[in-house]
């Protein structure tokens, strides 16, 4: 099969044919019909992720086909159309057992752990308890951002921020995860405060359902701006992009008793303002994607026309375009979400 494959960390990686996988025992083998580009991709190739071993291959939002099955799996066969959480759980752990399987003890994640999606094949581990069915209406490009930014925005803003109707909501970062998070906060009822330093990000994040954008390159302290919108500051905010000065203002931008959210990965460990998480009384809280059983109400909110991850995507390319845009990854995030076709 053909596969973007990288040697060392931040050189760049390039399309070539390589062995397809087999299935584990209690795996399967998933024809690819399409992969996101995940921020979490630049960061493995970056070498910023202890599980990865060289030569690698990224991708880890997919959807596809199953096009094989290990002899213990019993819920899939070939053909399913199918997706899957980047957190392929182990379904035996107490993290498991307790429907945790988002921070499962034993996990494995395509892309990270074993070689990933930008490729032809992918294979996933303990796939009775990971995959997720697709239905037939749904593009197998938008089911991909499921797999990472969209289930992991959505239980961000949803299980983990409980967000609630009429709250006020920031999202710093309107990368793909960010601009969902705004979707899905908007959708939940929330009036949402958008924060980016890309005037076209906040663009689509109005169009997603912003009520407010706040300009980071153009104010002093994107903070300030947030609680001056919201009458003092937002009940529930988002990092999504991850980074030390993201991480603060997000922190910076709630009221008291307000709850932060970190979606986006740190490279390192950020300042955190303490002071305030105390005297503010406020919460700080980890999202770590989503578990496969936890999918249903976010797939019938798409099915009804809710929630528009398709909207989200802005541009699909083939495999041989995957190793610069990976590269691009580094830089300020572009708006909107890009889709990888294997097959092109
Ligand atoms: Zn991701
Ligand atoms: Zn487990």
């Amino acid at each position: 099969m053909r596969a973007v494959v990288f040697e060392r960390y931040g050189e760049p990686a390039e399309v070539r044919d390589v062995p397809d996988p087999e299935p584990a025992p209690h795996g399967v083998v998933v024809r690819v019909g399409a992969t996101g580009l995940c921020r979490s991709d630049w960061h493995g190739w970056q070498g910023h992720d202890p599980d990865i071993a060289l030569p690698h291959v990224p991708g880890h939002e997919l959807a596809g086909t199953v096009e094989a099955v290990g002899g213990l799996v019993t819920r899939w066969r070939p053909g399913d159309r199918v997706t899957v959480p980047f957190v392929c759980a182990c379904g035996r752990c107490a993290s498991c057992a307790a429907g945790d399987q988002q921070v499962c003890e034993r996990q494995t994640q395509p892309g990270f752990t074993h070689w990933g999606s930008f490729a032809q094949y992918v294979a996933l581990d303990h796939a009775d308890v990971n995959l997720v069915a697709v239905a037939d209406e749904l593009s197998f490009a938008t089911a991909a951002s499921l797999g990472c930014r969209f289930a992991t925005a959505y239980r961000a803003v949803v299980a983990r921020g409980r967000v609630a109707p009429g709250e006020w909501v920031a999202v710093h970062g309107c990368g793909g995860v960010g601009l969902s998070a705004v979707m899905i906060a908007a959708a939940a009822g929330a009036r949402v405060v958008a924060v980016d330093l890309s005037p076209g990000a906040l663009d689509l994040a109005r169009t997603f359902g912003a009520a407010r954008c706040v300009d980071a390159s153009a104010v002093r302290d994107p903070a300030a701006a947030v609680r001056d919108l919201t009458g003092g500051g937002a009940h529930l905010s988002l990092d999504a992009l991850g980074s030390p000065v993201t991480c603060a203002a997000s922190v910076d931008s709630l009221r008291r008793r307000g709850r932060h959210v970190q979606v986006g990965l740190l490279p390192v460990d950020p300042a955190v303002p303490m002071a305030r998480v105390i005297g503010l009384e406020l919460e700080l809280l980890g999202s770590h994607g989503m578990p496969a059983h936890a999918y249903p109400p976010m797939l019938e909110s798409v099915r009804a026309g809710v929630l528009r991850p398709d909207l989200l995507v802005t541009s699909t390319i083939p495999l041989d375009e995957a190793p610069d845009a990976l590269a691009a990854m580094g830089g300020s995030p572009g708006a909107g979400v890009t889709v990888i076709d294997p097959w092109r």
